[in-house]
């Protein structure tokens, strides 16, 4: 990813978008087609959480994998930035603030970008072993996410996948050829989330009601699931991958509910949510661009100065 050194530091712009995910470059290219001054902060790729989907299939515009919806965000931002109205600074922001007249970012380098208002479109990002307290692992075992395994990972093996959140389905749709063994673990909570998978010949369904992992000599795992009736039962897993779902990546400052999303109404009205920020469901591609789009709509017409 290219950034505009300075870019947008210090110098108000008429819009401050954070994230450059579907919702971040809807609302950004609507602003620059607007004419408006924007200013894009990303601290990753442009469209990082997309370029990992494997297949799409219910997005308009004839997309079918992720890789290439994330190209052409790249491209769209490209575009504008040619323009000279938007600008792209690559970082991290850990703050927003909203007064009368501005708002403003925060950076993790201690940049401060100044705007009439922003866009946080942030999305979500997936919980670790670390944020479950029904999965107990040893230090020294190592968990990666399901949604981000290449299929060489788990070819041929037997993979534990802690958590059954949905990208497990998304996954397998996008790697059907790809055998290997799937052993979920989930707490029974979860149960309505394995109906997708459930006829799937590589998966087994564990509803546990607890897991320990341990890391074995060689780099195997030793995955030890507690029942509810106080059974248990051991695998030796050659790979875990954790499928645990997420949370908002919510910059300090927003207002929040009791879950961590963002959702408008509790916002300063020069602070616009789009996206997977603003609610657990709701979270899909196409929905994001229509809340991004309107997210930048909204101080255009109503003519913050
Ligand atoms: C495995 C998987 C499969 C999916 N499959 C589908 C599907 O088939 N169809 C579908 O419609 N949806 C699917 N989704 C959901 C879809 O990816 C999201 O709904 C969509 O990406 C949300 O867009 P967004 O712009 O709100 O957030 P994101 O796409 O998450 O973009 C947020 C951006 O903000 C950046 N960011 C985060 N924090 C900061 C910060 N502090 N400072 C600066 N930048 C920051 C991130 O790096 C990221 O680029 C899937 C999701 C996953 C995980």
């Amino acid at each position: 990813m290219t950034s505009t050194p300075g870019s947008g530091a210090g110098r108000p712009v008429d819009l401050l978008v954070v994230g450059a995910g579907p919702a971040g470059v809807a609302a950004a290219m609507m602003a620059a087609g607007l004419r408006m001054r924007v200013t894009v902060v990303e601290a990753d790729a442009i469209g990082s959480k997309v370029a990992a989907i494997g297949a799409l299939e219910n997005v308009p515009g004839g997309w079918t994998t992720g890789p290439e919806l994330a190209a052409a965000l790249a491209g769209d931002l490209d575009r504008h930035r040619g323009s000279g109205r938007l600008a792209l600074v690559h970082g991290r922001a850990t703050g927003v603030t909203a007064h009368g007249d501005r708002a403003e970012v925060t950076l993790a380098d201690g940049r401060l970008l100044v705007g009439a208002a922003v866009v946080v479109a942030t999305g979500v990002t997936m919980l670790t072993t670390d944020d479950v307290s029904w999965v107990e692992a040893a230090e020294g075992s190592r968990t990666a996410p399901l949604w981000r395994a290449a299929p060489e990972r788990v070819a041929g093996r037997e993979v534990a996948v802690l958590g059954a959140d949905r990208p497990l389905g998304t996954w397998l749709r996008s790697h059907p050829s790809t055998t290997a063994r799937f052993h979920v673990l989930h707490p029974a909570s979860d149960g309505y989330k394995t109906e997708e998978v459930a006829d799937d010949d590589r998966v087994r369904l564990h509803p546990v009601e607890r897991a320990a992992i341990a890391r074995l000599p060689g780099g195997a795992h030793r995955v030890t699931a507690f029942h509810r009736d106080g059974t248990g039962c051991r695998l030796d897993a050659d790979v875990v991958l954790t499928n645990l779902g997420s949370r908002p990546a919510a910059p300090k400052g927003l207002a929040a509910d009791a879950d961590g999303y963002c959702p408008q109404e509790m916002q300063h009205p020069r602070v616009l949510v789009a996206g997977d920020l603003k609610g657990a469901r709701m979270q899909r591609i196409a929905v994001a661009i229509g809340d991004g789009a309107r997210a930048a709509l909204t101080p255009y017409y109503g003519s913050l100065t």
